[in-house]
């Protein structure tokens, strides 16, 4: 694939370097952080990017290219925005690198007809991967346990006006029993074991895709299917992220 010059593009952070516009176009703006760049052709590069590193499902890529990762990072940060990297989000934690929620939102799709049911997804943190999952689900549910990302993510996530994002505070190892049964489970958090209420609230035919404890004592991406005779879980590549804590702060 031919390389561009100039990715990543260096996104303006001030609304006076902002190309010319009309006026009427000045005034439609909504961007509250003044950037005045069209960054969707820098979305549709990061796309490229998860194409070229084996990401296939043409729902996901059409979601990873429409959700502006760059309204989820702090103002500082939004330069790195559509590179393939983590970036802290506050309180310690971190939003998930774009290849990461690309390949567990393609792991939750793989086998299911068109888009997912009920999505529950514990661990909001700034809210971008809820945004994704809602171009791909229904319905999605989703809990953080610490009030100040929960209240992040729903500031953040009002611009987008998703009337299918549910946004919980609350301790996501017990899941959300009122939303169950769920057509998929995805976890930004890792834990040592899989939490049994996460089991107990996954659809028959429904996938469960978390981050958890190996037995070597190091984290990798576990999916669980459950299918009409019980549970079938497979370990795949190795993965860091952030520890999946109990209770709420
Ligand atoms: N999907 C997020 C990634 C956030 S990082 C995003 O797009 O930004 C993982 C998040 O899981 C952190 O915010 C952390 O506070 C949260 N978390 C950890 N344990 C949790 C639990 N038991 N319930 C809910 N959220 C939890």
């Amino acid at each position: 694939m031919a390389q561009r010059p100039g990715f990543p593009i260096k996104f303006s952070t001030q609304a006076k370097s902002e190309p010319a516009k009309s006026p009427a176009k000045k005034a439609a703006s909504t961007n509250p952080q003044g950037l005045g760049l069209d960054s969707s052709a820098v979305r549709q590069r990061m796309v490229q990017k998860l194409a070229a590193q084996g990401l296939k499902d043409p729902l996901v890529l059409e979601a990873m290219g429409a959700v502006e990762r760059h309204r989820f990072v702090e103002s500082g940060l939004v330069n790195q925005a559509y590179e393939d990297t983590s970036l802290p989000i506050g309180l310690g934690q971190t939003i998930s690198k774009p290849n990461v929620v690309a390949r567990m939102i393609e792991l939750l799709l793989e086998g299911a007809v068109g888009k997912l049911g009920r999505v529950l997804e514990i661990g909001t943190g700034c809210g971008y991967q809820a945004a994704v999952l809602s171009h791909v689900a229904t319905e999605v549910y989703s809990i953080e346990r610490l009030k100040g990302l929960h209240e992040k993510a729903r500031s953040n996530l009002r611009y987008f006006r998703l009337a299918n994002v549910h946004l919980l505070f609350g301790d996501g190892m017990l899941g959300y029993p009122k939303g169950a049964p769920y057509a998929a489970i995805i976890s930004a958090a890792g834990g040592e074991t899989l939490p049994q209420a996460w089991l107990d609230q996954l659809a028959v035919g429904g996938r469960l895709v978390a981050p958890t404890v190996t037995a070597n004592g190091q984290q990798a991406l576990m999916v669980v299917d459950r299918t009409g005779h019980g549970f079938k879980q497979s370990v795949l590549e190795a993965v860091h992220f952030v520890p999946l804590k109990s209770g709420i702060s």
